[in-house]
């Protein structure tokens, strides 16, 4: 298995307003002595004066959404290819509050990665089962399914990340055991590598659910967790860097 530099990524969610750059400021300031690679995906309204902020540094800006077309009568979506023109190189798809809250398919979530990669974006996809699919005992079932459904062919290191999120440990502050976690990021990364090979070494796998700085060295160090998607513990900057510093 060949090494990869693990990605700490910040989904701000619809959080945030001019004057919380601040934190990303103090994600800047501080990211000299982090290990990883950092990212952060604030509002979309943020998006191009929070890629001016990272100029000159390591950290990558990106969005947390896109539409699947290049552009057209879609009123209030926003295409990859702005994403890209604002300068952020990233876009998150497939979130679970998207799935849950706009009925995002694993075919639409598939076409959305598929318009990133179009734009010249890489795409963080989210999957992760429901508590009760995985109390059913049916967790690798549905990540097999949405991995089959959401990820689009010709899948790479470089454009490609996966981000693990138990839909049950988003904003709960519960965690799956080191185990769970284990053998969940295990089995995404055997159905990645059987569906395209050697391609699929580099595509990194985050956990994603309740990372905080208390928890974050405990799960980064478990094998096959190549990095975090952090949510709330992201919105403020000397926590971020606490989980980063955690890798
Ligand atoms: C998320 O929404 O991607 C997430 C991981 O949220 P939290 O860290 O707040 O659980």
């Amino acid at each position: 298995m060949a090494e990869v530099k693990p990605l700490v990524a910040g989904n701000w969610k619809m959080n945030g307003t001019a004057a919380d750059l601040r934190e990303l400021d103090g994600i800047v300031a501080g990211q000299s002595g982090v290990a990883c690679d950092l990212a952060v995906c604030p509002p979309v309204t943020l998006l191009a004066e929070a890629v001016r902020r990272v100029e000159g540094s390591d950290v990558l800006v990106g969005a947390q959404d896109c539409h699947p077309e290049t552009a057209g009568a879609h009123t209030g979506e926003v295409s990859a290819e702005m994403i890209a023109d604002s300068g952020a190189k990233i876009v998150i798809t497939g979130h679970s509050e998207r799935r849950a809250d706009h009925g995002e398919s694993d075919e639409l979530v598939r076409s959305k990665t598929e318009a990133a990669w179009r734009a010249g974006l890489s795409a963080i996809l989210c999957i992760g089962e429901t508590g009760e699919e995985r109390r059913a005992g049916r967790t690798e079932t549905r990540l097999e399914q949405q991995l089959a459904g959401s990820v689009p062919d010709h899948a790479s290191a470089e454009r490609l990340v996966i981000a693990y999120e138990p839909m049950w440990a988003i904003g709960t502050g519960l965690t799956p055991s080191d185990d769970d976690i284990g053998a969940a990021h295990a089995h995404i990364r055997g159905r990645l590598e059987a569906r395209f090979g050697v391609a699929a070494q580099g595509v990194r796998i985050l956990y994603g659910g309740s990372v905080k700085p208390a928890n974050a060295r405990a799960i980064l160090a478990l094998a096959g967790v190549d990095g975090a998607l952090v949510g709330g513990a992201s919105l403020k900057a000397d926590d971020f860097l606490a989980i980063a510093a955690a890798c």
